[in-house]
């Protein structure tokens, strides 16, 4: 889900000194109503090539050298090393061993690591805003709209030279101290900065960040400085960055089956969709699609951040030397059973299904992982959460004893709901 890289150089963020030293009168003569779309501070949040980095700090000793993450004959994604020595995103895997042959492939079809790093980003960032929405699972938007509201109260007690843009300013526009929403991205910008911080001490993971008035223009903005680094959006430069994009495809919420029926009707740039006439575009695209897309086009989107939720599934894994005995294995998942049977237990909700995740000890350096599931009988479900075990005949190492030698890697995963977890478009 990232974007080209960055198109815009040299702004630099400039700090910033209230032109009124000692008091910030402007802020009270400045009411917008909170949450009215004008208002809202949306930041999105889109890791770093997430894949590449989760496998950098499951193996160290990848780090510095260029890595690619391989999902059958694909590179998904690869670290900024490879990207350098002209490896790209979805590239073939022989055409990028070419381009790069010291290129380090990894096998990422399991992505059950993956899941478990993006959950705790998404729980990471709920700890600043309960307002977390999650697009795929390196990406998540945050509406930052309340708590920019209590950090502008506290503000009139605070050192006005708190006042800092954090990050770039798109289009290196100057920030205006007496125009309140200015101030209130300006504290998005700051508050961003933080997440971000909090992302890499806790994490380990690095990601950019995009500050705007809504989820459309922080997801677009928050690619134009990669990696590891945040842009703010003000109102006045949005036409711009809106006209940046060469296409309608590139506008997030325009999928592949719009953008090929826009193109039937001659539309491709952002400008071919404002001047088109609403009229016979809510006739053939329907009214609710054609004046969605339209308004998007002018930078408007009026979509909440629609908090996800908890995971969908937990997961418990780990890694050793090897198991080479069933009874090793066993004890082995009785470990990650008791951790895992801890966080279901504490979510409150009852797992339905169970699944065995091994990686068979093999003197090859890279392989798949492979995973056999069951569903979890009601009888057992009932018990959890009153002593939290499940009885030996049920537990999985039972189920596929035969299945269990001789791996090194061993993980367990319970699913609480079916609900999908990918959503494509803005909706
Ligand atoms: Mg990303």
């Amino acid at each position: 889900m990232e974007r080209v890289e960055a198109c815009t150089a040299g702004s630099s963020p400039g700090a910033l000194e209230p032109e009124e030293p000692g008091g910030l009168p402007w802020f009270h003569d400045q009411v917008v109503p909170a949450g009215s779309s004008s208002s809202r501070v949306i930041v999105h949040v889109d890791l770093d090539c997430f894949y590449a980095q989760v496998e950098m700090i499951s193996h160290p000793e990848l780090k510095g050298k260029p890595l690619g993450v391989q999902q059958k004959y694909l590179v998904v994604t690869c670290n900024y090393e490879a990207r350098e020595l002209g490896v790209k995103k979805l590239m073939n895997v022989r055409d990028a061993k070419e381009k790069c042959p010291q290129l380090v492939l990894v096998n990422g079809e399991d992505l059950t690591r993956y899941r478990e790093i993006s959950y705790k980003v998404t729980e990471l960032l709920e700890e600043f805003s309960p307002v977390v929405e999650r697009l795929g699972f390196d990406e998540n938007f945050v509406d930052l709209t309340e708590m920019v509201e209590k950090r502008l109260e506290q503000l009139q007690s605070d050192e006005p030279s708190a006042l800092t843009v954090s990050g770039h300013v798109y289009g290196n526009q100057p920030i205006n101290l007496h125009d309140i929403l200015h101030i209130r991205l300006l504290i998005g910008s700051q508050i961003a900065a933080e997440m971000r911080e909090a992302m890499y001490n806790q994490l380990g993971l690095t990601g950019c960040a995009g500050v705007a008035s809504n989820k459309l223009l922080a997801k677009l903005v928050s690619g134009i400085f990669k990696p590891n680094q945040q842009t703010l959006l003000l109102p006045e430069s949005s036409q711009d960055l809106i006209h940046s994009l060469n296409h309608i495809k590139e506008m997030p919420g325009i999928g592949y089956k719009t953008t090929k029926r826009l193109e039937a009707l001659g539309i491709s740039s952002v400008r071919d969709l404002q001047t088109f006439s609403s009229k016979i575009l809510e006739k053939e695209l329907g009214i609710s699609v054609a004046q969605r897309i339209q308004k998007l086009s002018f930078g408007e989107d009026n979509s909440p951040v629609t908090p996800s939720g908890p995971p969908q599934s937990f997961s418990e894994e780990d890694s050793f030397k090897k198991c080479s005995s069933e009874v090793e294995a066993k004890n082995k998942i009785e470990e990650l059973l008791a951790s895992l049977l801890n966080r279901v237990c504490q979510d409150g909700r009852k797992p339905h299904t169970i699944r065995l995740i091994i990686r068979r000890y093999s003197s090859e350096k890279h392989y798949s992982r492979e995973s056999r599931q069951c569903a979890i009988p009601s009888h057992i479900i009932q018990k959890l959460g009153i002593d939290a075990r499940i009885p030996s005949d049920a537990r999985p190492g039972h189920v596929f004893h035969s299945w269990l030698m001789r791996c090194e890697h061993l993980g367990l995963n319970v699913e609480v709901s079916k609900k999908a977890t990918y959503q494509d478009e803005i909706s």
